[in-house]
């Protein structure tokens, strides 16, 4: 086990630079040998106003075509992270400290230093963003066929308008809407076509990296199913990479290739879904994993999460989770825990229960074995694989 080191953040990046990548760093990437990195997200931290910290110290590797769900209630920073990553945070937000780089090739381009005009170029293009009401995000009085028209014409310009409308019935068919669709206005759709078409436009520049902030919220489940269906049908298809933002822990089991979890503007636990589903480390990702029904499977108790999340300005001292944790000790209630990532894996986790103090022993081992929801989120687990194996 090693304890990550913070990455310094460079705040005297020249605006607009670009930096070439220390080959030794890359070599450090996490484990597999196709692991190729996209976006790197180094020691973010956003303020609300002054100490009001929804995103802490958080850092993250996108690889090329990887789909990373960052998952954790309301409140938990998630929305904030992928609104820094695209430069979409407004007032009181702000960026205190961190970079976020991009790759293309053998360089990067520091996000967060980028110029509005490189920054309008890398948008769409390189960098897509799919919100999570399709009806706020639509022009009401706009077309579809206008809205996608919009995007392509504000990126290339040399496009005529009858491949601009060529392209457009390609998104269209790509995502399964029928083409007569094209010249409907939003409130014309359901729900779930509003939702495609909203995908369909961030598609429209063939990104590299394309950011789902809740973006099957508002459905019914059934459409749900065939909209992820869909994003990884796509994802084999056009290999753009997903950082997938939900409360859904069950629902990114299914399409992650990685899941952070989030709580309280920082990553407690990571790893694959399996890692997660059958041995969840972090108290907060066993309490998710007891708040969601499996579809199929036994009948079992559902326990959640007790509490609330805590308001952001005013943390709880130590780790943020103790007040709703069953297992806190004393030193939980004095320090942070370190994030303790596994020696040649992505599984890390956040807890003095597992590996970020070798003083505390025979404490936390009694408190973990001693912990019901623990137990309950270990047969969730093969709960879970059953329902999945026997699934749809
Ligand atoms: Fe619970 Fe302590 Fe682990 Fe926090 S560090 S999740 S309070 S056991």
């Amino acid at each position: 086990m090693t304890n990550r080191e913070p990455v310094a953040a460079n705040s005297a990046l020249p605006r607009g630079a670009t930096i070439e990548v220390d080959p030794l760093r890359r070599n450090q990437r996490p484990a597999s040998d196709r692991f190729e990195p996209l976006v790197e997200i180094q020691h973010l931290t956003v303020e609300y106003g002054v100490g009001a910290v929804a995103v802490s110290g958080f850092d993250l590797t996108i690889g090329r075509g990887e789909i990373v769900g960052i998952v954790g209630e309301s409140g938990s920073g998630k929305s904030t992270l992928a609104y820094a990553v695209m430069r979409l945070l407004r007032e009181p937000a702000h960026i205190r400290e961190g970079r976020i780089l991009y790759y293309q090739g053998d360089s990067a381009t520091e996000l967060l230093a980028v110029e509005r005009d490189q920054l309008r170029a890398l948008r769409w293009s390189e960098l897509a963003i799919v919100f999570q009401s399709a009806m706020n995000a639509l022009n009401p009085v706009m077309t579809l066929h206008a809205q996608i028209d919009d995007v392509l014409r504000a990126h290339d310009r040399t496009l005529t308008r009858t491949s601009r409308r060529e392209r457009g019935e390609e998104l269209f068919k790509l995502v399964g809407i029928p083409l007569d669709r094209l010249r409907a206005y939003p409130h014309e759709l359901s729900g779930g076509m509003r939702q495609r078409a909203l995908i369909a436009i961030a598609l429209a520049l063939k990104p590299n990296l394309l950011i789902m902030d809740e973006p099957t919220t508002a459905l019914d489940v059934v459409t749900q199913r065939q909209i992820l269906d869909e994003l990884l049908r796509l994802r084999a298809e056009l290999g753009f990479s997903m950082m997938f933002v939900t409360h859904d822990l069950a629902l990114i089991m299914d399409i992650a290739d990685r899941i952070v979890v989030m709580y309280a503007g920082r990553a407690v636990e990571a790893g694959g879904p399996e890692d997660l589903l059958r041995d969840p480390r972090h108290p907060y990702t066993i309490g998710l994993l007891n708040s969601f029904p499996t579809v199929s499977g036994p009948k079992r108790r559902l326990t959640g999460i007790p509490g609330f999340p805590p308001n952001i300005a005013e943390l709880p001292q130590g780790c943020a989770f103790h007040p709703r944790c069953d297992r806190a000790l004393d030193v939980c209630r004095q320090q942070v825990p370190t994030f303790t990532v596994e020696e040649g894996s992505n599984r890390g986790v956040r807890c003095w229960l597992h590996g970020a103090s070798t003083t505390l022993g025979a404490e936390a081992s009694v408190a973990e074995e001693q912990c019901e929801p623990a137990k309950l989120a270990r047969n969730q687990g093969s709960d879970m694989d059953r329902g999945r194996s026997s699934g749809p």
